[in-house]
């Protein structure tokens, strides 16, 4: 299973490795970071929760969805 996702990654939320689990010391510029244990290059996208991503479209679409 795989899926696409857009969105902006903030690396100084990300404290640990998603894979092995070793504290993240390696961040770049592009808002990725590198585990040094394991060297998997990795972000982090947060997905808004259901109720926000309704109220943005509808702010967006002037209202379509009521
Ligand atoms: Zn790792």
């Amino acid at each position: 299973m795989f899926g696409y996702l857009e969105g902006f990654s903030e690396n100084e939320e990300i404290l640990y490795c998603s894979h092995c689990a070793s504290p993240i010391s390696i961040r770049y510029n592009d808002g990725t970071v590198l585990c040094e244990k394991c060297g998997l290059h990795f972000g982090m996208i947060e997905i808004a929760a259901a109720s926000l991503v309704e109220s943005i479209m509808s702010d967006e679409e002037g209202d379509v969805f009521e």
